[in-house]
């Protein structure tokens, strides 16, 4: 049987976000740890993406992903799960790096020296889709060679910043030498991921638990919920287009947070 594997998809971890349009993205730190804690202890494997590239896992696996480089990375991520000895991986902008709530480069270094994935996700968090050929360049492979210089080590993975760039980002992202490129459609990976986008279950706040434990066992409903709300989103974007769905995604975080 094809193993296949969740890839989940976290961002800051804080009991408030630190601006209106991180939304219901941010989780309590101590939700946070309640969700580790009961996959080491129900046994549950969590892999590191090299595993995923190279299709060396076994079905019911997870691995774990952090998108934004926020500060919580390096202050609340990294260090419970090196105590745990679960492997993740922290996707940054190395433009926005060490500024406001962000992981500093010497915090990166630490989490890599840790034995952490550090990987792209964007020069700046331009959103990919209508890019101007030079322009993606800069965003998908510069990236890669400002994070490796900076940490003197090889970036092989990207995640793309708002799940955007499609196939066009992704076919670059290869032919600059990224081995996986992780988007944020809603799904599980199946064997080994070749020239694909990675479905990834992003974690919000309001889903506690039982959302987590629905994403990690791939429960059937959970699933169907999490592809329409991410079709509507597209369907959103279609319409509107990346600009103006990033501002209106960002007026609905905030009239979301005001109920
Ligand atoms: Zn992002």
């Amino acid at each position: 049987m094809t193993p296949r594997a969740v890839v989940l998809l976290y961002h800051r971890l804080s009991d408030r976000p630190l601006d209106a349009d991180e939304g219901d993205y941010v989780l309590p730190p101590s939700l946070f740890e309640e969700q580790v804690r009961s996959l080491a202890a129900g046994r549950t494997p969590v892999v590191s993406l090299a595993c995923l590239a190279e299709g060396r896992y076994r079905d019911g696996s997870v691995a774990l992903t952090f998108d934004d480089g926020c500060d919580s990375d390096a202050a609340v991520a990294g260090p419970l799960l090196a105590a745990l000895g679960l492997p993740a991986a922290f996707f940054v902008n190395p433009a926005l790096i060490g500024t406001e709530g962000r992981a500093g480069w010497d915090d990166l270094r630490s989490l890599a020296a840790r034995g952490f994935t550090i990987g792209s996700h964007g020069l700046d968090h331009t959103l990919l889709d209508g890019l101007s050929p030079s322009e993606l360049e800069r965003q998908v492979a510069g990236s890669k060679r400002e994070i490796e210089e900076r940490l003197g080590r090889p970036v092989d993975a990207l995640s793309l910043p708002g799940g955007t760039g499609g196939e066009r980002a992704r076919r670059l992202a290869h032919a600059a030498g990224y081995r996986l490129v992780l988007g944020s459609r809603p799904g599980a990976l199946r064997g080994k991921p070749g020239d694909t986008v990675l479905p990834r279950f992003a974690l919000r706040r309001g889903q506690e638990l039982d959302g987590f434990r629905a994403a990690v066992a791939r429960e059937r409903l959970f699933v169907l919920r999490q592809q329409a709300r991410y079709a509507l989103t597209l369907a959103g974007r279609g319409l509107l287009g990346t600009t103006r769905y990033a501002r209106l995604r960002g007026r609905l975080a905030r009239a979301e947070r005001r109920c």
